[in-house]
């Protein structure tokens, strides 16, 4: 038998509407009892924690991470990847299909979940591409793959441009019972542009990626959200015109749920200029008025939920030795010589994010954006609920995958602190104010930063 009580602590569950001081008691795997503090008395062998002064809330679930395992060991395995979700207190993520090979065949997903079960921490939820390879010409078994574990669609990374291939995914993914995520980019607009089609392009003498390159394509996949009644996930948004298309549809009846990511409503298109390359990913870093819309959206609930898009890159695929002259975090870059643009240009799209994303959606309750329930509820409670998972709740009887949080644990982002293997983040530095300090899954501790271990 094993038993940990959780004594102490404030437990905020939106799924339940609980919130408040309870000792929670964990027997077995699953939430035995949540009952006034003080006097519980675990079974006898319990492990006891202290959670005075912490939040206990259901275990963080990340709808979208790029665990680069099969074939990019270099970046992130599924051993690193699900070690450091597992220190950024998430106990579940889903992992998306662009690896390589591809995850559109059940034996890929069935070495995913092989992988994670071998590490035993974060649970780990296997993301199928919508397409074969993510060439955008043929779809994949789709009933194969959600018999094989799958439970989200998505060729993330890259759209699916054909409409009539997406809709009859729509309906066929729907049938079965999930949504599909999309990367909503107009390739014929954003021309893979490097950076934000605006100051940031212009001061680095960049290629730009409009706003309306995301925009108009949400548009088109929103109308088919409409006709289809499938379930739609939009992933990272990043502008004020998707927003707004999202309020619109779901007028019309769309089943739509959107995400976004700390670094979209964290930081704005001038980070760029500081961080260059480990501030490039698409969609790209936007204007302030866009963050200020998203960060209203989170607030407003048109945003359903945080996902941290985690894209583990090694520097060289970051060409940042090439670029170190340029960039510096204590001034802005100047214009890019046409040889180093091009090389700009040319690297890898993405950062890391297990680790920080908690830390930067605290800020929005710490500046009293949302209050704590709205954070879990995009964090855990939303999260379970686009993959279909009985999860994001501390209900008795519920399966204990609980996180604990020091909210006002105040730390600097070290990098070369990360479980991740890779150091790709726009935060070196940046001092936070709260942190998971013990992630459980399945009743197990799976990660402990109460022994110096944070
Ligand atoms: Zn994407």
């Amino acid at each position: 038998m094993t038993a940990i009580l959780l004594r102490g602590g404030y437990v905020i569950d939106p799924g339940t509407r609980t919130e408040g001081f309870f000792d929670v008691l964990s027997v077995n795997g699953r939430i035995a009892s949540m009952s006034p503090p003080g006097n519980t008395l675990g079974p006898e062998g319990s492990t006891i924690v202290d959670a005075h002064a912490c939040w206990v809330v259901p275990g963080l679930i990340d709808v979208h991470v790029h665990l680069r395992d099969p074939g990019f060991p270099l970046k992130e395995t599924i051993a690193s990847g699900l070690r450091a979700a597992a220190a950024g207190g998430f106990a579940t993520v889903a992992a998306m299909a662009n690896t390589r090979p591809v995850n559109d065949l059940p034996q890929v997903t069935g070495y995913m979940l092989e992988q994670a079960r071998a590490t035993h921490s974060a649970r780990l939820v296997p993301v199928a591409a919508v397409t074969r390879g993510l060439e955008g010409r043929a779809g994949v078994d789709y009933r194969a793959m959600a018999e094989a574990g799958a439970r989200l669609f998505s060729d993330d990374g890259v759209p699916v441009d054909d409409e009539a291939l997406l809709s009859r995914a729509l309906d066929e993914i729907g049938a079965l019972g999930f949504a599909i995520s999309l990367h909503e980019e107009d390739r014929g607009l954003s021309r893979n542009g490097a950076v934000n089609a605006g100051t940031a392009a212009k001061r680095l003498g960049l290629k730009g990626y409009p706003n309306a390159a995301e925009a108009k394509r949400v548009q088109r996949d929103l109308a088919l959200a409409v006709a289809t009644r499938a379930p739609v996930h939009i992933a990272h948004v990043s502008t004020r015109e998707s927003l707004e298309l999202v309020r619109e549809a779901r007028g019309r009846g769309a089943r739509v749920s959107c995400e976004v990511t700390p670094h979209h409503f964290a930081l704005d298109e001038a980070a760029t200029l500081r961080w260059g390359p480990n501030a490039k990913m698409n969609p790209p870093l936007r204007a302030p008025g866009d963050v200020e819309a998203l960060r209203a959206a989170i607030a407003d609930g048109t945003i359903d939920l945080i996902a941290s898009d985690h894209a583990p890159h090694e520097p060289a695929a970051k060409h940042l030795e090439q670029l170190a002259d340029f960039f510096s975090a204590d001034r802005d870059a100047p214009q890019l010589p046409p040889r180093e643009a091009e090389i700009f240009a040319d690297c890898a799209n993405g950062i890391v994010g297990l680790e920080t994303s908690l830390g930067l959606a605290l800020q929005l309750v710490h500046r009293s954006l949302i209050g704590g329930a709205r954070l879990v509820e995009m964090m855990s409670l939303n999260p379970a609920r686009l993959l279909r998972l009985e999860r994001g709740s501390l209900a008795t009887g519920a399966v204990a995958d609980i996180t604990v949080i020091d909210p006002n644990l105040e730390w600097a982002v070290e990098p070369d602190r990360f479980r991740s293997k890779s150091r790709n983040t726009p935060f070196m530095g940046m001092r936070l104010k709260g942190r998971a300090i013990l992630t459980m899954v399945g009743g197990e501790i799976v990660y402990d930063g109460r022994r110096g271990d944070s």
